[in-house]
């Protein structure tokens, strides 16, 4: 109901937005015809005529329909020409000219939205025209595509129209040479894949050493194709540019044969309970039987006899029952004492496990307690109220306590992904093992993904298990999510055929609305309600006689798989059956277009994972429409109804004919971890369901839809995980990169240097002054050992207080730093300078960044002392980057003079910084995000706070040194928390 009236309400918001664009369309088509008398060259001046008034102070907006106009001309001009286009080595004709939905559909994307507009309704000409406009600021506007491949067809193919009008276009594709990419950002307009975009960020921000390192020239204008498969499929995943760790720290070949025969031990253990539970059914305690089964869940949730049992309604839905009870509170304690009748418990849903006391007495009987974590907080209140101890003893003590504990973590981590490795990770399913190396099957598009690697020790865990080379641990270089890479640009804008299922998180999080375009002409597609089956095997039976009922009509068909796996299964049924068809997984993107651009054809068969041959068009060949057009078989729904409908659009394009249904059945993964099987065994008794027969009914298509909006939730909750994690992240990258580039860009680096060596004096000065008595012995130590200042005792004693001593010791860095550079070559020093400014950022804050990794995976561990781990994170990594502002400090006194400013030496300090490696050398690498299922959502930032945050996150990161602290308008920005030497107050990421 209530769902009804939104939809209502939505439905003539959307309605009245198209309206309101309408008269536009209008405006646009009279420029347009005023435009077909005049010559091409003509034309082509309007770019330049636009650009001059737009110096003159008019806004892009008031330029719309006149630029939109010469697109659409241009475009006519084409058509009547019959002009041919290369386009990745073929030659196309130039037949479109933008439908008045097309315009609207521009419109829409200039304003910064994203509009939905179904597949075939050309899409690709539609950011045509929001393109050409935004070029015309000449800022660079930026078209994201999902592969390389349609990067570089649509820069070809629409590149034709731009070029013709006078602007440049460039697109980017992996293996590019940094001076390759920095022509193709120089461009009017660029083309890319967001990864090739994000990565060029990362490594300009977190690599380049001088202004020339760096590619890209600003954030402007973006516009996403596919935006859902970008901002929400691939959002999971955020970019990571790492390198090999200095430090490992896994025993993952130490507790691997113990860790076997542990699960071999449990695996006995589920096999003989999922018996006794055969046996409970057989004499109908199926109560009984449920919560065994259930027991086996947590234990062992691939067990054989359990998938069975799963896949029988009845049994199925007392394992539910017996879920649903143990995890009532009222039943916590109960489920506690069955976890420790096992040796450790898995939760599939959020891949978590965990040691019971029988299992860490199986892996140390002589002390189990070897794999607990040792709780610090009570050992550190010890230590405190220890009154024999003296104040250093305590110190030691807390020092050793701390690392005892971390000690502790690091093995109950590496305990707990071998578990994970072992009972949730399947071969063949979640990866494969290729020439000795552990390759993961995504699980979204099925394909392989090689290169790519799990995150936090599960991969190496993998290893270890499969017996292969276990690879160096990574760490981190340079990370973004893609959420917030994306939120750098001043304006951004998507289109899709499928947004309306995900426009609340697009409006949470990107701040972007929808608008659903009207098709061209109406689509006519005939969606079937879904056949559901017991078994898989049914299933892909029936569904193998449907393709032979409707290949031998010569009906062409779409096979969509949720897996390779599934893929190549199915192609061995229909080898069998001597049925001609092809297989397509997403791996060679430009082969797999040309394919399935000819799936149209007739008594065609494909089967394709769900992102191959994406940007295709689907055309019917002649006859084709008669038999009803192209038919599209699922044979999963997915986990988003989203992909499913994605699926679905491929065929029935531009008003063709054409129909689509899903053949499912309860063994899937879906109806196996989300599917509300007792609501559907019900139904299907109700409905008189036989064995071996497919079920269709409308109420069927609703459970699973449930079951879809479940996973939709959960998988939206992680994304917004990771981005309140990354947020944190996001505000101190925000401060270092600017930092950064300031000192990047600067001519004279040498007042930034001073203005660090400043801060890091008064921060020493104030410590030692503030200890009672004054630590004036430890200031002479530390200002002679880090600084050749040669100052005595007695040179502070004359100089007066703590303010004086800072003056001194300010004056007398300046002095040694003359005498060091007087005589040098003053480029060269400004050299130096920089260097010393960024080889110290850049180190640090990489081992910071690697500091937060294990932050962040041992904040995990507090969740379990009732402690909010998002806040506890904040509050952590908000001291953790007090720190390392502080120790950027101390490492930038410390190489001013360390290294001599002689040439040679500068060059030796060259070569002692760390390794920098461009593009291609490093494993650049995006991995998976590990799903938090313990943590509980924290609350955000407080409002004040957000509010405070307000005008910062709106004008950028640019407040001046005399403007207020956001926090404390009371006090000086840069001086209201122990001042950065950056541009942004850094207590503003607290
Ligand atoms: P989408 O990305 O929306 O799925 P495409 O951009 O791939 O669609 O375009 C689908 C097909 O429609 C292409 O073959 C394209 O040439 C054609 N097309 C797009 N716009 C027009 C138009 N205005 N007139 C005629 N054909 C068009
Ligand atoms: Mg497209």
């Amino acid at each position: 109901m209530i769902g009804w009236v939104l939809k209502k309400i939505l439905g003539t918001q959307n309605q009245r937005e198209v309206r309101r664009l309408t008269p536009m369309v209008a405006e646009i088509n009279r420029h347009e015809e005023a435009l077909r008398p005049i010559s091409m060259e003509e034309l082509r001046a309007k770019t330049a005529a636009f650009r001059e008034r737009l110096s003159k102070g008019e806004t892009l907006d008031q330029l719309l329909p006149e630029a939109f106009a010469v697109v659409k001309n241009c475009c006519r001009r084409f058509t009547e020409e019959k002009r041919k286009i290369r386009v990745r080595g073929q030659e196309i004709l130039w037949e479109m000219i933008p439908f008045d939905v097309q315009l609207i559909g521009g419109m829409v994307l200039h304003s910064g939205r994203i509009a939905e507009m179904a597949t075939g309704e050309g899409k690709t000409l539609v950011a045509t025209l929001p393109t050409y406009l935004n070029a015309l600021s000449g800022k660079g506007v930026h078209v994201v595509t999902v592969n390389d491949y349609l990067a570089a067809r649509d820069a070809e193919w629409m590149g034709e129209v731009y070029r013709e009008l006078g602007l440049t276009v460039g697109c980017l594709q992996h293996g590019q040479s940094q001076a390759e990419r920095r022509a193709q950002y120089a461009c009017d307009i660029t083309y890319g894949t967001c990864s090739e975009f994000g990565f060029d960020y990362l490594r300009d921000n977190g690599m380049a050493t001088t202004p020339e390192d760096q590619v890209q020239r600003g954030h402007f204008y973006a516009i996403i194709d596919e935006v859902d498969s970008i901002l929400i499929d691939e959002a999971r995943t955020p970019l990571i540019i790492s390198g090999p760790v200095t430090v490992s720290t896994h025993q993952f070949d130490k507790y691997r044969s113990s860790i076997e025969s542990l699960v071999r031990k449990q695996n006995g253990l589920c096999t003989d309970w999922a018996n006794q539970a055969k046996e409970k059914v057989e004499k109908g305690d199926l109560q009984g039987a449920g919560r065994l089964l259930f027991k086996v869940k947590m234990g062992s949730p691939r067990n054989k006899l359990l998938l069975k049992f799963q896949e029988d309604p009845g049994t199925r839905r007392a394992i539910d029952d017996a879920e649903l009870e143990m995890y009532q509170d009222t039943r916590r304690t109960e489920l506690y004492k069955t976890k420790e009748e096992m040796y450790f418990s898995i939760d599939e849903r959020n891949s978590e496990a965990d040691l019971s006391e029988m299992g860490r007495t199986f892996l140390n009987p002589a002390d189990p307690n070897f794999f607990l974590v040792p709780d610090l907080i009570t050992k550190n209140h010890d230590i405190e109220t220890n009154s024999s101890l003296s104040a250093e003893e305590k110190l030691k003590a807390k020092q050793a306590a701390q690392a005892d504990y971390e000690e502790a973590s690091q093995r109950i981590h590496n305990i707990s992904q071998l578990l994970r490795a072992y009972c949730v990770f399947e071969k063949d399913v979640h990866y494969v093992v290729q020439e000795n190396k552990v390759v993961i099957v995504d699980e979204y598009t099925g394909r392989l993904m090689p290169g790519r690697r799990w995150s936090d020790g599960l991969h190496q865990a993998v290893e270890a298990k499969e017996g292969v080379q276990i690879d160096r641990e990574t760490q981190t270089l340079a990370t973004i999510t893609i959420q917030n890479y994306f939120r750098l640009y001043e304006k951004l804008a998507g289109m899709t055929g499928t947004a309306e299922t995900e426009a609340n998180e697009f409006k949470d999080i990107y701040r972007l609305g929808v608008v659903v375009i009207p098709t061209n002409r109406n689509c006519i597609r005939k969606d079937a309600d879904d056949l559901i089956f017991k078994t898989r095997r049914e299933k892909l039976n029936a569904l193998i006689e449907e393709i032979k009922k409707r290949h031998a009509a010569g009906q062409p068909m779409l096979v969509g798989t949720a897996s390779v796996e599934s893929s190549e299964i199915i192609s061995r049924m229909l080898r069998r059956e001597n049925i001609p068809h092809s297989v397509l997984n997403a791996k060679q993107h430009q082969l797999e277009a040309e394919i399935v651009a000819r799936a149209g054809e007739r008594g065609a068969v494909m089967i394709a994972t769900n992102m191959a041959g994406r940007g295709t068009d689907i055309k019917l060949s002649p006859g084709v429409a008669e038999l009803g057009g192209l038919h599209v078989v699922g044979t999963e729904r997915h986990e988003s109804r989203r992909i499913d409908r994605q699926l679905r659009g491929r065929c029935a394009r531009q008003g063709d004919p054409g129909s689509s249904q899903f053949f499912i059945s309860f063994e899937d993964d879906l109806m196996r971890n989300f599917g509300d099987s007792r609501r559907i065994a019900g139904l299907m008794t109700k409905l008189g369901m036989e064995d071996n027969e497919g079920l269709q009914h409308p109420w069927l298509n609703r459970s699973v839809e449930t079951a879809q909006k479940r996973v939709e939730q959960r998988n939206y909750q992680i994304r917004k995980h990771t981005l309140q994690y990354d947020d944190v992240m996001n505000q101190q990258r925000t401060v270092i990169y600017a930092w950064r580039t300031d000192i990047l860009n600067s001519t004279d680096p040498r007042p930034e240097v001073f203005e660090t060596v400043d801060e890091r004096i008064s921060a020493e000065v104030e410590a030692r002054a503030g200890t009672d008595p004054v630590d004036l012995d430890g200031l002479v130590h530390w200002a002679n050992s880090s600084m050749p200042v040669g100052l005595q005792k007695e040179d502070f004693q004359k100089a007066g207080g703590k303010e004086e001593w800072a003056k001194l010791l300010k004056a007398k860095v300046r002095e040694a730093y003359e005498v060091k550079v007087r005589f040098e070559n003053p480029e060269a020093v400004k050299a130096l300078e920089r260097f010393v400014l960024l080889g110290a950022i850049d180190r640090l804050w990489q081992e910071h960044l690697y500091a937060m990794d294990g932050l962040r995976t041992s904040i995990n561990l507090r969740a379990y002392g009732q402690k909010d781990p998002l806040i506890e994170y904040k509050n952590e990594a908000f001291s953790m980057f007090g720190e390392l502002m502080g120790r950027i400090k101390e490492e930038v006194v410390h190489n001013l003079f360390r290294s001599a400013s002689s040439l040679s030496a500068f060059e030796s300090f060259l070569s002692a910084l760390p390794q920098r490696t461009g593009r291609g050398e490093l494993p650049v690498q995006a991995r998976p995000v590990e799903t938090e299922g313990s943590m509980s959502m924290g609350a955000g930032p407080s409002s004040a706070v957000e509010e405070a945050l307000a005008p910062i996150k709106r004008q950028g990161p640019k407040l001046g040194r005399n403007d207020a602290c956001p926090l404390d308008p009371k006090k000086k920005f840069k001086n209201c928390c122990g001042a950065t030497g950056s541009k942004v107050c850094f207590k503003v990421s607290a």
